[in-house]
């Protein structure tokens, strides 16, 4: 079987040394190098054995593993978060890819938010970004400043270089919100060394079906394996996983159930921030519980002062704790 993956990405560049052993790959991706985003935060228990299943040794691009997570100014122990150097990781699987046309029995769509493969999704939603690299001496935590529909954050990627960047539902309001993000922990604003825009979809996979038309399978952010507080790095690793189990078995019929039941959690995750969103606030405490559940086994720790501070700053999510 000869396999066309389409974008080279987080779960493209996984999935093409997935594969390649068993099946003809050709990989292609509308960029001349991999995006600089920053997006480099991601859940190490999980990643580093995924990676481990393509030779990749995760520990070789740890940046920082930073102590706390500073929400809205509640410092909770990060447990399981690294930054990493998604840049030189991807550019270095680059080097090893062959970037072909395969004259392809399957096509996969690892487009990202752009999904350019397979067809447009009803009501998609898909927030802009916008991020810069800039030089602080600060405490190397995470620092984030959440709204009703978006946050801003400052992740330390070691020698007092920091990504800034929010994402909103527009860019005035992402910028907004990292002016809040500046004054609310003391990141003035300097002179960036990088700066871009982007998108992040916000939707669950129950809600970007389908994930397969005619030849064309969908996997990663293209098929919503992206958190509601926008945590997409592992998710796409490990649909990519999903996706070559399939090929493998040729079962593409059970592709779409494996996805919905391997991220059940994101589905959660993403019902809390609606109900947030639409000021549902006795659902959105019923889902809040289910989440830290959630995020003890992928990132933070809680103690009950951080659950009650959390809850009150869930009914009022423009409210501090600094
Ligand atoms: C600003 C920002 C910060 C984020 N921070 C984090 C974070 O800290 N931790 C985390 O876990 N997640 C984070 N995410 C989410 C995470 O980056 C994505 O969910 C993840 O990269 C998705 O992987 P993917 O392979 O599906 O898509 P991507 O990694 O986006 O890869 C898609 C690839 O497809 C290519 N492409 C696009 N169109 C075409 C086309 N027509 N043909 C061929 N190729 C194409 C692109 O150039 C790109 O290389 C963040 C997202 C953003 C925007």
């Amino acid at each position: 079987m000869k396999i066309q993956i389409h974008g080279a990405g987080m779960a493209g560049s996984y999935l093409y040394f997935l594969l390649r052993d068993e099946f003809e790959v050709g990989i292609d991706d509308v960029r001349n190098k991999p995006d600089c985003r920053c997006a480099w935060g991601i859940s190490y228990k999980e990643a580093k054995e995924l990676y481990k299943k393509i030779g990749v040794n995760l520990d070789d691009y740890v940046l920082s593993k930073p102590k706390y997570a500073i929400a809205n100014g509640i410092r909770l122990k990060n447990k399981y978060v690294v930054i990493f150097d998604r840049s030189k990781l991807l550019s270095d699987l680059w080097k090893e890819m062959e970037f072909k046309k395969v004259d392809a029995d399957i096509e996969v769509d690892a487009t990202g938010y752009k999904r350019a493969y397979l067809p447009k999704i009803e009501n998609d939603r898909v927030y802009p970004t916008v991020q810069r690299i800039e030089v602080h001496e600060m405490e190397e935590n995470i620092y984030t400043y959440s709204s009703q529909f978006g946050y801003a954050w400052a992740f330390p990627l070691g020698d007092d270089r920091w990504h800034i960047g929010a994402g909103e539902k527009s860019l005035e309001r992402a910028k907004a919100l990292i002016e809040k993000l500046r004054r609310a922990y003391g990141f003035e604003e300097k002179e960036a060394s990088c700066s871009c825009t982007s998108g992040v979809r916000l939707l669950p996979p129950s809600k970007c079906r389908p994930f397969v038309k005619c030849t064309c399978i969908g996997v990663g952010e293209a098929i919503g394996c992206v958190s509601g507080f926008g945590e997409g790095n592992a998710p796409a690793l490990k649909s990519a996983e999903i996706l070559k189990d399939c090929l493998v078995e040729e079962n593409f019929n059970d592709y779409e159930r494996r996805i919905l039941k391997e991220f059940k959690w994101i589905e959660v995750e993403h019902k809390f921030v609606d109900a947030v969103q639409q000021n549902k606030m006795i659902k959105a405490l019923f889902y809040m519980l289910r989440v830290m559940s959630i995020e003890r086994k992928r990132s933070l720790s809680y103690s009950p002062k951080d659950i009650l501070s959390i809850i009150k700053l869930s009914f009022n999510p423009d409210a501090q704790s600094f």
